[in-house]
């Protein structure tokens, strides 16, 4: 069986991660999920706050045999020294393509072994990312369309406190 990877930085997971989460569990019926620490960003959430929500959030789903990693590494340093040997990537639009194509193709001659498997988006979460989600919660906005219930309040305390 194929180890299958859901690579992101998931800060914070939304309902579109999740759709993408429980389709490719079900065409794989393998799947870890993989908190990247993007040095380039400056995330919301430390990962360790990020994976303790998505683990919480797959127990509350039923989705218990979903694993949960974090990585440091390139990507494809990880799939070889864990034989990870499909990466899963959602495609919300065409302006994710062009970046996502060349990631794949990158990781792929790096390392012959990884193939990228794009899922596209379901019509409902089309719209939704982790920054529409950020910039909602920052203006106190409604966001329980967006992320499940119980990480809400965890969203809205990082504004609060940046606020005092
Ligand atoms: P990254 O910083 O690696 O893009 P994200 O957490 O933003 O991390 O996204 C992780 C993956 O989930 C990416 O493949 C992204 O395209 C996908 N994704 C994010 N939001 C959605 C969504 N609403 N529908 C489908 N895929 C999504």
């Amino acid at each position: 069986m194929s180890k299958v990877i859901y690579p992101g930085s998931f800060d914070p997971i939304t309902f579109g991660h999740l759709d993408i989460i429980k389709r490719a569990y079900r065409m794989f019926g393998d799947l870890t999920v993989v908190v990247l620490n993007n040095r380039q960003k400056n995330p919301l959430f430390s990962v360790s706050e990020r994976v303790s929500m998505i683990q919480k959030v797959l127990m509350d789903m039923g989705l218990t045999a979903v694993k949960v990693d974090t990585n440091e590494d390139l990507l494809v340093d990880y799939a070889r020294r864990t034989g990870a040997s499909v990466v899963i990537r959602g495609l919300r639009a065409i302006s994710d393509f062009d970046y996502e194509l060349q990631i794949a193709q990158v990781n792929h001659v790096q390392y012959e072994g990884i193939e990228t498997v794009f899922l596209a988006t379901s019509l409902n979460y089309s719209y939704l990312s982790s920054s529409v989600v950020r910039e909602f919660a920052s203006y106190g906005g409604d966001i329980s369309r967006f992320v499940p219930e119980h990480i809400i309040p965890l969203i809205q305390a990082k504004y609060i406190c940046k606020e005092t």
